[in-house]
């Protein structure tokens, strides 16, 4: 069955707030997609961000004029309204049909609402609210199916007695944006040893974020989905923040490269005046797992190598500076670590 819900009398102005809540009840509760009567591109933009994260293929659709909506409906029609019929009345008859478009109204629905609807249907006949109504609906309509579907989400809830627990799929991000599979493989080689890294200096006693790093580590290239240049840098950061990842995600990709550049080597690449040197442990970790990752794995001498014919010495001297502090970090040379690995 396709559900799709129409929201009638939305005003962008006075509107916003529960004509997105329209929206997210009809996606959480099972609809198809929403189509909105007067346009707006940020209750689009909003829905579509929370697609994108948690999932599922829910559409939204505004500037859409009922009349005509309606006309090229192939499905029946029903309008919540709490003058209409019973829902428990109707509700067994309804699953029956193959598609049905869900009418909910702002303050006052025209009169011809009534008349075009093949059913119009009360939940309780007092008034209250088409996010309620609609909930209710819904739920009736899918037997309380709702609740097992799944969004497949790049991040999901796990539910817990208390406080707030989110997994995010940081592989999917890297899929989802279109990185390649060697991008992909070489992101999952860069978390393993940044996370051994990460493991080392914890045993020294140092704090260390080894969620940042976990999630750091994988997603450091995902720019890569757009430009293997320098720029993927700046495009990485792009890509974590329309997935609302918290800054300190953000700033390790935006870090990442080399042993840091700072701003004059910035201008001169062409990147945003700005200092993208690895500052924090957690920074410092990922960039140089990075630096130390090709294909496999390599020691301080070759990444040496490769640095003083691509980058020069002053990216060299830097690279040399990054191994001795984390090195000192670890409490061994980080050289050992990728023999272990290995
Ligand atoms: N007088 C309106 C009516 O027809 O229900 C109430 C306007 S109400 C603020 C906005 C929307 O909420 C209505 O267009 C309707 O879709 C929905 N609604 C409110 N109470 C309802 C009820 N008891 N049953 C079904 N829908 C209801």
């Amino acid at each position: 069955m396709v559900i799709v819900v129409y929201r009638y009398g939305h005003r962008i102005a006075r509107d916003k707030r529960i004509t997105t809540h329209v929206a997210l009840t009809a996606r959480a509760f099972g609809a198809d997609g929403i189509v909105i009567d007067e346009k707006d591109e940020r209750i689009e933009e909003n829905i579509r961000k929370v697609v994108e994260r948690f999932g599922g293929d829910f559409f939204i659709k505004s500037g859409i004029q009922w009349k005509q909506y309606i006309k090229e409906w192939r499905g029946k029609i029903v309008h919540l309204t709490m003058y209409g019929e019973k829902v428990k009345d109707v509700i067994d008859e309804m699953r029956k049909y193959k598609d049905i478009l869900v009418i909910v109204g702002a303050e006052k629905v025209p009169s011809e609402f009534y008349e075009i609807a093949d059913y119009n249907v009360a939940i309780g006949n007092q008034p209250h609210s088409e996010v309620s109504a609609l909930a209710i609906f819904l739920h009736m309509l899918t037997q309380g199916k709702w609740m097992e579907k799944e969004f497949d989400g790049v991040l999901k809830i796990i539910p817990c007695r208390k406080g707030k627990m989110l997994k995010c799929n940081y592989i999917k991000i890297l899929e989802k944006e279109g990185c390649s599979a060697e991008v992909i493989e070489h992101c999952k080689k860069v978390n393993r040893l940044a996370m051994k890294i990460a493991e080392k200096i914890a045993e020294q006693g140092v704090k260390v974020d080894t969620q940042a790093v976990e999630a750091g580590s994988l997603l450091h290239d995902v720019g890569r989905a757009k430009t293997h240049g320098i720029m993927h840098i700046i495009e990485g950061v792009k890509i974590a923040k329309k997935y609302g990842l918290p800054a300190k995600i953000i700033s390790i990709i935006e870090r990442h490269a080399g042993a840091g550049i700072d701003e004059d080597e910035a201008i001169k690449l062409g990147l945003p005046k700005k200092n993208y040197t690895p500052e924090s442990i957690e920074e410092m970790i990922v960039a140089h797992a990075d630096n130390l990752t090709g294909n496999g794995y390599r020691k301080l001498e070759d990444a040496i190598r490769e640095f003083k014919r691509k980058a020069g010495e002053k990216a060299t001297k830097k690279l040399i500076e990054l191994h001795k502090k984390l090195s000192e970090m670890a409490g061994i040379d980080i050289d050992m670590v990728i023999e272990e690995l290995k």
